[in-house]
């Protein structure tokens, strides 16, 4: 990933989405917003405790910096699920000024509609951003441990198959900032659920001497879409650690959980 700065806002690049020119995305950090402690700074999300009117006018600020009014934005009620939502023309804005019009119950979008920016929100939790290059197709999901055990990142791919007849080996995915496997300890019953879920491979998750999980989501999320097809390269990893870069990305573990949250979105052009 590299940083830049758009209109003076400090936002983050996956190197193998970017110089695409049929697209824009981002990843934005909690630098350059308003909101006040423990939302600091640039909290995107409505669902968090934040004042309104402040996430608002972070939104706005990040909108101002890409270039794409708000209007164009979509979100998602997350709730670490499996489900992909199809975006279509009419439901472009929904979630964009407010956390009741945000789409239901789904952690991924994917759309072939231009001018369409799919924005999904974490603070720890793994987003993935998607660009069929041949189809033109995007997508954006988010997954914390259980979308990992749900397969969200597969369910992502199904559906660009299914409903968009592209190729594995055509879609770039970015895997941004999370929490990294440095600082991911999980207790025993979540280590029950991924073990039922990988079938006992303990590829992703390191037990240390004293006895402690930890889970790679980074690279339990790219396993997935391994199986799915998607060709090795054209996966880019951030291996941006949330909790360790705490002052630069939302970290839930590390704000013992009353924090903001920050975006990774992407559109077609
Ligand atoms: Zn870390």
């Amino acid at each position: 990933m590299i940083e830049r700065h758009l209109n003076s806002l400090p936002l983050w690049f996956l190197e193998n989405l970017l110089n695409h020119r049929e697209i824009y995305h981002f990843i934005s950090t909690r630098v350059g917003g308003f909101s006040n402690p423990p939302y600091d700074s640039l909290n995107l999300g409505f669902h968090v405790g934040d004042n309104p009117e402040l996430v608002l006018k972070n939104r706005e600020r990040l909108a101002t910096a890409m270039k794409i009014p708000l209007d164009n934005f979509i979100t998602a009620r997350q709730v670490h699920n499996s489900n992909v939502a199809v975006i279509t023309e009419e439901l472009k804005g929904r979630g964009a000024f407010n956390f009741d019009t945000a789409i239901s119950a789904t952690d991924a979008m994917v759309t072939d509609t231009p001018n369409i920016c799919l924005m999904v929100l974490q603070a720890d939790c793994v987003p993935l951003l998607f660009f069929d290059l041949k189809k033109k197709v995007i997508g954006v999901a988010h997954a914390g441990w259980k979308g990992t055990v749900r397969v969200v990142a597969q369910n992502t791919v199904k559906v660009l198959k299914e409903k968009f007849n592209c190729s594995p080996d055509d879609i770039l995915v970015g895997i941004g900032p999370a929490i990294g496997p440095c600082c991911y300890e999980i207790g025993p019953e979540v280590v029950i659920q991924i073990d039922k879920a990988f079938h006992n491979k303990r590829e992703y998750i390191n037990e240390t001497s004293d006895g402690k999980h930890y889970f790679n989501l980074w690279e339990a999320n790219k396993m997935q879409l391994v199986q799915s097809g998607i060709p090795e390269k054209n996966i880019e990893i951030a291996k941006i650690c949330t909790y360790c870069n705490h002052p630069v990305f939302f970290s839930y573990r590390h704000q013992q959980r009353e924090t903001g949250r920050f975006g990774a979105g992407i559109m077609l052009k």
